[in-house]
């Protein structure tokens, strides 16, 4: 008795031990990564009487770049959402789903920019009123910042969107004016696409104030470091190191569960839902089957959020939605899978999102698949979701060829070039889990996952490109691959016989 106390006792220690490395040594590499990164300093206030955000926003800008800035770029997103924008964030084919309660409209205004404390020449343009430009007093050479600093006002459209309100929730997706992404002599300054996420951001660290009303329960991107109640507002304060955007969603209706994966905290906040347990669950399977099979996921939370949202689900740093018209529970639980192996692809490994849309999508579609592979409890084989992929990409072929007489099924396009959003998801994410399907087959089991890991490893937290994806298997295999990603990313791989 006493002996397997001790023994449990030495057991406990040892687990504690380990468990304090796990965490110290996370926390570690996020700081070491975070500390010469630009940082985002907010103050924002919710009004959800006006359905406004006013904020104070401060940008601590590091040239991380080897050229010189005379000037500095930032997306407003919010202003997709406005009256008369060319460019929508949603098709008119989902306009309906976007704004079931009628035309709902959003905008971002600023009225004055400072750098370095003083009043700064700026303008709002780009290809829709979507990008903010700021003039630098003077060059920013590389290594150097400078301190950029305004206020906004923020106003949300009535509509279950990225960022919108409705009467469950307040989606705050692409909130912020944000940094745009330096490549190939420019910034990329891509407008609110409504075809697949035409988000492209750096990995930054944020610190953000949220006042609201007390009643609110808020999922964030960021930890929570600080809660004060002013009589029936409440201030929270949130900080997020070396992540790739923000994101929050508030309502007065959620519930939530949290349970650790490791020394991740998974939490689902929630409403309507009699079987939270089980997609908590999922959400825990989905980070321990991730984290083995590609590397640890570098985080210490992720938040799943069921929130009113047009389509299925949607990925943030650390935080998900899910939509709540998915009603079944097979499809949540993909849902769910889907948007956690974004926080591979995608968060820590970033990608230019317009540009090679199947360089997240399609490997996550795939880790999908992998998900239910290695955990078979949830009752659905990867054999068969290969099949059925396979079987409604060619139906989809073969409706275009009736339809338009001919089909582009090359992958190697950015998201505007697809005629219709079917296009874009057949070509970007079926087509997509089908060419990782056949890379695995071509390479082999264990080549394959290391080729991943090599993949996640060498780009974290930093912007991959298709070169660095090939470039990883083709090292790991030691075989050519160009060649089949080539064919496959060009349309010129048959699939009618496979
Ligand atoms: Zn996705």
């Amino acid at each position: 008795m006493k002996k397997s106390n001790y023994i449990i006792k030495r057991i406990a220690l040892l687990l504690a031990v380990l468990l304090a490395f796990l965490v110290s040594s996370c926390r570690t590499e996020l700081q070491k990564v975070s500390k010469d990164l630009t940082t985002y300093t907010i103050a924002a206030k919710y009004d959800e009487f006006n359905h406004t955000i006013s904020a104070r926003q401060k940008i601590k800008y590091v040239n991380n770049y080897d050229v010189p800035f005379k000037e500095l770029k930032l997306h407003l997103y919010p202003n997709a959402f406005r009256e008369g924008a060319k460019i929508k964030p949603v098709s008119e084919s989902a306009e309906s789903k976007a704004y079931p309660q009628g035309m709902s409209y959003g905008d971002i205004i600023i009225n004055e920019v400072y750098v370095a404390g003083k009043k700064a020449e700026f303008n709002i343009g780009g290809e829709d009123r979507n990008i903010m430009t700021v003039k630098f007093p003077m060059d920013l050479y590389p290594g150097a910042s400078f301190t950029i600093e305004f206020d906004f006002l923020l106003r949300l459209a009535h509509t279950p969107h990225r960022l919108g309100y409705t009467n469950k929730c307040v989606n705050l997706g692409n909130w912020f004016p944000i940094a745009c992404v330096y490549e190939d002599g420019g910034f990329a300054t891509y407008a609110y696409y409504p075809n697949g996420d035409p988000f492209y951001s750096e990995i930054a660290n944020y610190y953000i104030e949220l006042t609201l009303s007390s009643d609110f329960f808020v999922a964030a991107t960021g930890r929570n470091t600080g809660t004060r109640l002013q009589g029936k507002t409440k201030t929270l304060n949130f900080e997020a190191l070396a992540v790739r955007d923000f994101a929050f969603v508030l309502s007065k209706e959620f519930s939530s569960i949290s349970s650790s994966a490791g020394n991740i905290m998974v939490t689902y906040f929630y409403y309507d839902d009699p079987e939270p347990e089980l997609y908590l669950k999922a959400a825990i399977d989905a980070v321990n089957t991730f984290s083995r099979l590609f590397g640890q996921y570098p985080y210490p939370h992720l938040n799943v959020v069921k929130t009113p949202f047009i389509y299925g689900g949607m990925e943030y740093p650390c935080l998900i939605y899910v939509s709540d018209s998915v009603t079944d529970q097979d499809s949540y639980i993909e849902v769910i899978a889907h948007e956690v192996a974004h926080q591979w692809w995608y968060g820590v490994v970033g990608n230019d999102q317009v540009k090679n849309g199947w360089l997240d999508e399609g490997l996550t579609e795939y880790s999908t698949s992998l998900f239910f592979e290695k955990n078979p409890s949830y009752n659905q084989k990867m054999s068969n979701r290969i099949m059925q992929a396979l079987q409604s990409y060619l139906v989809y072929v073969e409706m275009c060829k009736n339809v338009y007489g001919e089909v582009d099924t090359s992958m190697n396009r950015p998201s505007y070039a697809y005629k219709t959003e079917y296009e874009y998801v057949y070509m970007t994410y079926v087509k997509g889990e089908l060419m990782f399907y056949n890379i695995r087959n071509i390479i082999g089991d264990k080549v394959f996952f290391e080729s991943l890991k090599r993949y996640y490893e060498r780009n974290k937290y930093k912007i991959a490109t298709p070169k660095d994806l090939i470039g990883a298997f083709e090292e790991t295999s030691k075989k050519d691959l160009e060649g089949i990603f080539d064919a496959w990313l060009d349309g010129k791989v048959y699939l009618g016989d496979w």
